[in-house]
């Protein structure tokens, strides 16, 4: 493991959170399998970490009973009272936009299902994310978010926003703008609710 790994697991420990680091799939699959084996319900955020990772479809196959994935949602009014259930979930899983080396981590949402669930309801949030998320300081995990996370998001999801064609953060008002609450994650008043799984590999964006 290299010292910037190991640092930022440091200080996520210091800020109580509980970091992993799995060398590979089949180490990220079995600290997976081992932190939900005992839930009734388990939900995610909208993650391409999770399914470049595999974890979603290892929830799926494995865990299908508790997880309530929120694809299964066919209208809107469905897919925002899966969202709701996050609340009340065993477990919540998602990734980070960024972690930093100090132990944050730093999220913008559009919806704000995602960061509203790792603030506050979820038993435990598990955060699946690889090396490549890992940066200096909330500065960089700003730049981040603008030059690469968010325009990359709004191409995925067909927004019509100015960073889905210029490829960067124009600090728009786009009524489809998805940078609308930005989130950052430090110390924990509940030791250990959040962890965070590093996982050696770049995955998602
Ligand atoms: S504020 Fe607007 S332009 Fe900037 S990254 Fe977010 S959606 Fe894109």
């Amino acid at each position: 493991m290299d010292e910037k790994i190991k640092k930022t697991m440091d200080k996520l420990r210091e800020n109580r959170m509980k970091p992993f680091f799995a060398q590979s799939r089949e180490e990220l699959f079995d600290i997976v399998r081992e932190l939900v084996k005992s839930d009734k319900l388990i939900t995610a955020g909208g993650s391409m970490t999770l399914k470049e990772s595999g974890v979603t479809e290892l929830l799926m196959k494995e865990f299908g009973a508790a997880y309530l994935d929120r694809s299964a949602g066919k209208t809107k009014e469905e897919v925002d009272e899966i969202m709701r259930k996050a609340f009340v979930s065993d477990s919540f899983f998602a990734s980070a936009n960024a972690i930093t080396e100090n132990g944050e981590l730093y999220n913008v949402d559009g919806n704000g299902n995602r960061v509203s669930a790792m603030i506050f309801g979820p038993r435990q949030v598990v955060i699946v994310a690889g090396v490549n998320k890992i940066v200096k300081d909330l500065e960089e995990a700003k730049l981040r978010v603008e030059k690469i996370a968010a325009p990359k998001n709004t191409v995925r999801l067909n927004c019509e926003t100015p960073c889905a064609k210029k490829g960067e953060c124009m600090h728009c008002h786009a009524p489809a703008r998805i940078c609308c609450s930005y989130v950052t994650l430090a110390h924990q008043r509940v030791p250990d609710r959040i962890k965070v799984i590093i996982v050696n590999e770049n995955l998602g964006y």
